[in-house]
């Protein structure tokens, strides 16, 4: 388990991370997601105790990163992907690793086999492509067999089989009843992966929330409707009990997954339909609109965002 308690960062005038206060359970993988510049690498290195909070707290099982001994057998983390230029072979590296944390030399040959390194442990790592030293990273992650692991977007320049696989890694460990937490900045990544999201812009808590009230809550069907008809449809829809919303564009919406009945009613009074569609509200437009505000640097027209909450109660936990 891991636990922030108004946890903030300051690099002089700029608030990297600002009072975040949320937990991170076992057995369920955790998404930290947020833009780029939300503070997520911060508040990593911050759980780590590689970067000292300007305020609050963080706890691993209760107690600071540096109380813990041999700290990478309670929590393995991979950081920002960072180049490999080291004369060391994989095997080597990880052995140095393993003797100076306690841990049996015999883990090494393991985690080497689980991230698929086997058959190049012994060349040297400076040849490593990105996404063997994201596997590399991960072995490095693993070897002390700690119940927490941390993966900072773990996914970056990986290829579709490379994804895939740490996916499937980080939902097995999960299952296996360990504390998962592990960022992203797409939405789309994290609602293949995660139970739990964590979603923070500018540094503030956004949303604390399981995956699946989040996609409950914003996979809106909605009907689209184009006529040039479009008086008589909307007597039409008025009398059958079917409120049409109007949208910009001439176009008209239907809350649900009415456009059967609707094609049948236009149908029957001759109504000309343009467009007939049945949509769906995507995730991504949901993380978008909740982080609107909090993005750093807009492509926009030079107008600020429109203020929009539709994240009522329940969005943020004990809120
Ligand atoms: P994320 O990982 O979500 O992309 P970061 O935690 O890397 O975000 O950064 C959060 C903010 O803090 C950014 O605005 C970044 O520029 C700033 N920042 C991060 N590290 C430092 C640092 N060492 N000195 C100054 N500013 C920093
Ligand atoms: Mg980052």
């Amino acid at each position: 388990m891991i636990e922030l308690e108004g946890l903030t960062k300051r690099y002089g005038e700029k608030v990297a991370v600002n009072n975040l206060s949320f937990t991170v359970r076992p057995g369920i993988v955790t998404g930290f997601l947020g833009p780029n510049g939300a503070g997520k690498s911060t508040t990593m290195r911050m759980i780590l105790g590689l970067d000292r909070p300007t305020a609050g707290d963080v706890r691993i099982d209760g107690i600071h990163y540096h109380q813990l001994k041999d700290p990478l057998t309670y929590i393995g983390a991979l950081l920002e992907a960072k180049a490999w230029h080291g004369g060391r072979s994989a095997y080597n590296h990880l052995l140095c690793l393993a003797q100076s944390n306690g841990i049996p030399a015999s883990r090494v040959r393991e985690v080497l086999e689980t991230v698929g390194l086997t058959a190049v442990a012994k060349k040297k790592t400076k040849g490593f492509s990105l996404g063997m030293g994201q596997r590399l990273g991960i072995a490095a992650a693993l070897l002390g067999d700690p119940r927490i692991l941390m993966f900072d977007e773990p996914v970056n320049g990986l290829d579709p089989e490379g994804i895939h696989w740490i996916r499937n890694l980080m939902k097995s460990l999960a299952a296996q009843g360990r504390t998962v937490f592990v960022s992203s900045h797409l939405m789309s990544e994290m609602a293949l992966t995660a139970d739990h999201l964590v979603v923070i812009g500018q540094g503030r808590l956004l949303a604390d929330t399981s995956m699946a009230d989040f996609i409950a809550r914003n996979s809106r069907a909605y009907v689209r409707i184009r006529t040039p008809q479009r008086e008589r449809l909307l007597d039409v829809l008025h009398q059958a009990g079917i409120t049409a919303g109007e949208t910009g564009g001439g176009a008209l919406e239907v809350e649900g997954g009415k456009s059967e009945q609707i094609g049948e009613l236009a149908a029957r009074h001759q109504i000309v339909l343009h467009e007939l569609s049945s949509q769906q509200a995507s995730l991504e437009e949901a993380f978008m609109q909740l982080t609107a505000q909090a993005v750093e640097y807009h492509a926009h027209d030079g107008t600020p965002p429109a203020r929009q909450e539709p994240w009522g109660a329940g969005w943020q936990k004990g809120s």
